[in-house]
């Protein structure tokens, strides 16, 4: 017999105490209301466990009880992973599991607990004079667990890699409760399965994450940071290619960024003025990091190195950091601003770099033919191969019959993006929003490896049910 909510929460309260079991549905809101606003599900009731025994504690009463857990840390996930599916789970927030338990400046190692707000890692390593070189637009509200779970990207992927690349070691709770402890920091284990590289990426549907070990770098010196201007897509692609071949590894960002998508900031107040050098269809923004002292100039060297090959337009370089950051508010704002312009369509996709131009001319005729007027928005991370190919409404229309249309719009995407070898989920994950998708686009062998990973790890199936394999 499945336990009614007023169960959950007598048992819940019997394990953790009743200041943190929230049952009430308006105290839940905050857990529930998730930032593309597509999901709905009320939940049996929240749990904020405040030591990992006490997640133990949790994970084994819900899989005695057969109660579905979902993990959940900033709630800024993009694909509904963290949100209830059915009604009747429990959300664990990892909010009170907020300690850094140790920092190691000449190991190069941060040990940080789920719960931590990514923005309070990134301060805690600063104030240790080291950096955490993962920054996403949500780093003030994601957390360390969330940031793994989903293998997140960001801004940075070029110079330093992903989730993925910069954890050494993850302790988590499994579904019965037992904690498997992982926190190594060894640059070199070859003693079996990569069991982190599991949990990591696994949206809560193997283990809950309760802290991790993470790489930390020495801080740069200072940054140099350019917008450019760019006729085509074939020209930032060879840019791209000529930057890295000359600043390599200090290449930490290359952002493409539409002339649309800065018009419609402009048009809403959202930057104080035009940080471009002028008109043009595409701008890239360009960071290279200063690793010692004295050595500044890489950046505007390649730049003019370039600019007389005749592969850039006219470039701007921050020289303040008020200019840096308003460079940085123009692509982190991009999102944002199309929810201030109506109705958006959105797909996070990763091609092969060298096919970027392709995807993004053959996308945005494709999607033109299915809905004339509709204004095409693709930036990101081009450096990584990673767009965020997003179509704003046509202007007037109306957002529901524009959103009832999504799915040959998707359909569209996802073909161009399959034909040209790319993923369609790059950085944001499976969640229940593209549970489908993934059924009929993964290699068919590949999913029976992932379910049969997921049955013998979680066999009564309680841990983020109904996420990534549909069960
Ligand atoms: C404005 C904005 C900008 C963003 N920019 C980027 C970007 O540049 N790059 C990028 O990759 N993503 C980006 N995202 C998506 C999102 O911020 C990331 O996916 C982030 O990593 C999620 O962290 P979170 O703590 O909010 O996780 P949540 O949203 O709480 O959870 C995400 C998933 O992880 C699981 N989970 C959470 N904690 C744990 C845990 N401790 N153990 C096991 N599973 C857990 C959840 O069940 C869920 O499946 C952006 C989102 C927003 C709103």
């Amino acid at each position: 017999m499945p336990l009614s909510a007023a169960e959950t929460i007598t048992q819940l309260t019997g394990i953790i105490g009743a200041d943190f079991v929230i049952g009430e549905p308006q105290r839940m809101t905050s857990y529930l209301n998730e930032p593309r606003k597509r999901f709905h599900t009320g939940a049996a009731a929240i749990a904020l466990p405040g030591s990992v025994a006490e997640v133990q504690a949790i994970l084994r009463w819900a899989n005695a009880n057969g109660v579905g857990i979902i993990p959940q840390g900033g709630n800024t996930g993009l694909v509904g992973g963290q949100v209830p599916l059915r009604g009747d789970e429990v959300i664990l927030s990892t909010a009170r599991l907020d300690r850094i338990r140790a920092i190691d400046p000449a190991a190069g190692t941060m040990t940080a607990e789920s719960g931590v707000i990514l923005a309070n890692a990134h301060t805690a390593a600063e104030n240790a004079g080291v950096i955490l070189p993962l920054w996403l637009a949500s780093q003030g509200s994601a957390r360390i667990g969330g940031v793994l779970s989903t293998n997140a990207g960001g801004v940075n992927v070029l110079a330093y890699g992903n989730a993925r690349d910069l954890t050494m070691g993850v302790e988590a709770v499994l579904a019965d409760g037992r904690l498997y402890q992982g926190l190594n920091s060894l640059k070199k284990d070859n003693t079996g399965y990569d069991l982190k590289n599991l949990l990591v990426g696994a949206e809560g549907t193997l283990g809950i994450i309760t802290a991790a070990t993470l790489k930390i770098f020495p801080q740069p010196e200072d940054y140099e940071t350019a917008m450019v201007s760019i006729a085509n897509l074939d020209a930032a692609l060879e840019l791209f290619q000529y930057l890295r071949a000359r600043a390599r590894r200090r290449l930490s960002a290359y952002e493409i960024i539409p002339r649309l998508g800065l018009d419609m900031q402009l048009r809403q107040g959202m930057l104080d003025r035009d940080p471009t050098p002028g008109p043009s269809p595409w701008y890239a923004l360009i960071e290279v990091a200063r690793l010692t002292k004295g050595a500044s100039g890489t950046l505007m060297a390649a730049i003019e190195g370039a600019f007389s090959e005749g592969i850039l337009e006219n470039a701007v370089f921050a020289e303040s950091l008020s200019d840096r950051t308003r460079m940085w508010a123009a692509r982190e704002q991009m999102s944002e601003v199309q929810s201030k312009e109506g109705a958006s369509i959105k797909h996070d996709v990763s091609v092969p770099i060298a096919e970027i131009p392709r995807l993004i001319s053959e996308g945005i005729a494709a999607v033109e033919r299915l809905v004339p007027g509709i204004r095409p928005v693709p930036f990101g991370h081009m450096g990584d191969g990673n767009i965020h190919f997003n179509f704003s409404q046509p202007v007037g229309a109306d957002p529901k019959a524009f959103m009832a249309g999504a799915e040959p719009i998707h359909n569209a995407i996802y073909d161009i993006v399959l034909k040209l070898g790319g993923s369609v989920s790059a950085e944001h994950g499976i969640g229940q929003l593209k549970v489908d998708l993934l059924r009929q686009v993964k290699d068919p062998v590949a999913l029976e490896m992932m379910r049969s990973i997921k049955t013998a790890l979680d066999p009564n199936g309680i841990l983020n049910p109904g996420k990534v394999l549909g069960f």
